[in-house]
């Protein structure tokens, strides 16, 4: 039988309304409106909103949807749908599909179950959600999905995408006006670009089943090493097993559908663990897209008998997950400015836009650190898989030497355009890429683009990117400020590249992100290391983050503290959730498992010596008095996790809860982790209560 082909191009976008369906379903001048409010912003009047209103549903009514949903993105990182059908009575007792533009714009969805940190005392249970007519709408599972901003009665913003697109506006006027400087007269915005590689795990979901840690933590709170791990490095790049590759085959064909753009797919380095790379786009759409993506691995996993983990330490001992958002500006004219061209040192405007990034991170270095800052992430920053929990650039070979050939008023040479010969005549010889991919930094130059290096799997990229824009935004609005009325452009451009890098070349670091001694010569040059969650938060309400967000009216002071405390308490929730799971664990599953299984081999020597008087029973005897020895521990240890479970009720504040749980919560788990683990290894694996690491990270 011939398999059934459906074309990509075909398939691509099908399920979303986008520029190709608005042009076929709209009247005219309804497109043409609709086209101004994406392009320029402007506002939509009611009239055009029906008419927009009635085609979508119509359209969306063909691909199956009954229903439709303002989708939005609250501060828990998640999305958040809630689903009205588009039936409407008619006098004669039957229904017709309808849906308006009032429906369109605006929803009124309760507000108060989702997080809101310090905002809870001044705002009321209603909320609003305003739709966003830059992210496409589009149809998933019988609902027309609406992406929408979300924000409080009193008007303070609630989610993640408002002060994104906030940011992003911010940062478009600040770059136009340096392209004016330089003379460019055609751009009218610029918009940043993100491509984010994501990570995941895949297990088998009968197994997961028996896990309570991976139900309700998304990670194995106890897990003794599998005697094989990733050290062998066959994984990586590995071929795909059919399992996961018809996981992977589906996802890809739904992803196409949504109109992401799904391009790259590989096994990664720990066993069971891949990668999915989209084509980049422009920042607001690219989040909506990830946040799909996660939802849809999810999704699909569960076709398939397996769960997809996006946690960022599923596995000690392995390698956990992150997500690399590559990030770049370009303009409406589609120029990528950072694109160093053939000579990077005689392109003014490239190098004072990398000068405003050089200046941006070292300045704002906390809260690029704060903005991927969360009780899984803390797992993998600084422990030799993910890059280090302090912030620094590489900028590779090239770029360096055109900093330091500015930095000492020189003429910069030049590279030679390095080829590797592969030495094969039917093999060609291959151009060397000069940035040369330094893989343990946390914001690497690429090329054309910047890569942070530092986010974690289950991160939504709202919030690196709103830090990353802004702060760019602010540089580039100082240095505008300088050039503005210079007669000299090129050359006051440069002048302040070479100030600024004299200033603030400590934070570019080229060499190994990974290595001990770089601990040690970040502190030397006053780089900050914020190692946890904890150490990092306080930062966010220093005056100089609250002037830097105020001033570009990217958060107000409430919104803000807002963020800033529901960080906090996620951190708290997460592993008080940690620790009441790894208890029951311990007290209902691991100790009467132990027990069982060391009453049992007494059972048995006893009636080996009553068969044969005087048997030692050496073995049995040891193991007996070794598992009885940490059964007694983990008891005492599940004890004391408990009480101190129990004490930080009476802990008052985010910061000092968060506080307490790192220093009290974290090193009583990891205790009480080190005795089950032990016990793991001596123990009949029939009788041990849950699927080993062997089984979770081998039997996919
Ligand atoms: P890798 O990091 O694995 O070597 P690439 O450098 O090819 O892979 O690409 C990584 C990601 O960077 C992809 O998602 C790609 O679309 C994205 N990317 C490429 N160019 C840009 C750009 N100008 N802006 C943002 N992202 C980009
Ligand atoms: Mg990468």
């Amino acid at each position: 039988m011939e398999e059934k082909r459906t074309s990509v191009p075909k398939l691509f976008g099908s399920h979303v309304f986008n520029d190709d369906v608005m042009q076929e379903r709209l009247p005219k001048d309804v497109y043409r409106s609709l086209r101004k409010t994406i392009d320029e912003g402007k506002d939509l009047d009611l009239t055009v909103a029906n008419a927009v209103a009635s085609a979508m549903k119509d359209w969306a009514v063909e691909l199956g949807a009954t229903h439709y949903t303002h989708w939005f993105q609250p501060l828990n990182g998640i999305t958040a749908e809630k689903h009205d059908s588009f039936i409407s009575p008619t006098s004669d007792g039957r229904v017709i599909m309808q849906f308006s533009g009032k429906e369109l714009i605006r929803g009124e969805p309760d507000a108060s179950s989702f997080p809101s940190g310090g905002l809870r005392a001044t705002f009321e249970a209603r909320g609003y959600t305003a739709w966003d007519p830059t992210s496409y709408a589009f149809v998933k599972g019988g609902s027309l999905y609406i992406p929408t901003a979300f924000c409080s009665y009193s008007g303070e913003v609630l989610d993640k995408k408002t002060p994104l697109l906030r940011s992003m506006e911010d940062l478009s006027q600040a770059a136009v006006r340096i392209l004016r400087l330089f003379g460019d007269t055609a751009t009218r915005r610029v918009v940043t670009t993100v491509g984010p590689e994501q990570e995941y795990f895949l297990v088998d979901k009968t197994l997961y089943d028996k896990r309570p840690d991976l139900i309700f933590c998304g990670r194995t709170l106890v897990g003794a090493k599998a005697p094989k791990g990733q050290e062998l490095e066959d994984h990586y790049f590995g071929s795909i097993k059919p399992r996961v590759a018809a996981f992977m085959k589906e996802l890809d064909e739904e992803l196409w559908k949504l109109g992401i753009l799904a391009k790259t797919k590989h096994n990664e380095v720990a066993p069971a663990q891949h990668e999915l790379a989209p084509i980049f786009a422009t920042t607001n759409i690219a989040t909506d897209h990830n946040q799909l993506t996660m939802e849809t691995m999810k999704n699909i996993a569960a076709r398939h008998g397996l769960v997809c983990l996006l946690h960022e330490k599923p596995f000690a001992g392995v390698n956990g997950s992150g997500k690399h958002n590559n990030w770049s500006l370009s303009t409406d004219t589609g120029k990528n400015l950072l694109d160093p061209g053939k000579s990077p040192a005689e392109n003014a405007q490239f190098l004072l836009f990398l000068a405003a990034v050089i200046k941006g991170v070292d300045e704002y270095q906390d809260l690029l650190r704060i903005s991927v800052a969360s009780a899984g992430n803390d797992h993998r920053l600084g422990a030799n898989e993910a890059p280090p929990a302090i912030i620094s650039m590489f900028l590779g070979d090239e770029l360096t030497a055109v900093l330091d050939a500015i930095q000492a008023g020189k003429t910069y040479g030049g590279a030679e355009a390095a080829t590797l010969e592969t030495g094969v005549h039917v093999l060609p010889d291959l151009t060397k890429d000069t940035t040369d991919r330094n893989r343990t930094s946390p914001f690497a130059f690429t090329g054309n683009k910047f890569e942070f290096r530092s986010l974690g799997s289950a991160l939504s990229i709202a919030c690196p990117n709103i830090m990353l824009n802004t702060i760019v935004a602010e540089e580039l609005r100082q240095f505008a400020q300088v050039l503005d009325g210079s007669k000299d452009v090129k050359a006051d451009a440069i002048a302040l590249v070479k100030k600024t890098v004299d200033e603030h070349k400590r934070i570019i670091f080229n060499g190994d992100g990974y290595s001990e001694d770089w601990v040690v010569e970040a502190e030397r040059r006053g780089l900050l290391n914020l190692k946890t969650t904890v150490d990092a938060l306080p930062h966010y309400m220093d005056d100089k983050n609250v002037k830097l967000f105020t001033e570009h009216k990217i958060y107000t002071y409430a919104e803000m503290e807002a963020r800033y405390e529901t960080i906090l308490e996620e951190y708290a929730k997460t592993l008080n959730i940690e620790a009441l799971t790894m208890s029951e664990m311990v007290r209902r599953d691991v100790i009467p498992a132990v027990s069982g299984y060391v009453g049992k081999m007494a059972k048995s020597v006893k009636t080996q010596q009553a068969v044969v008087s005087g048997l030692k029973c050496t073995a049995q005897t040891a193991l007996i008095g070794k598992l009885s020895g940490l059964l007694d521990t983990a008891y005492e240890q599940v004890a004391a996790l408990d009480d101190l479970e129990a004490g930080s009720k009476e802990v008052t504040g985010a910061l000092a809860q968060a506080t307490y749980f790192k220093e009290k919560i974290i090193p009583a788990m990891a205790d009480l982790r080190a005795t089950v683990d032990a016990m793991e290894l001596d123990v009949d694996a029939k009788a041990w209560p849950y699927p080993s690491y062997g089984d979770l990270m081998f039997r996919v």
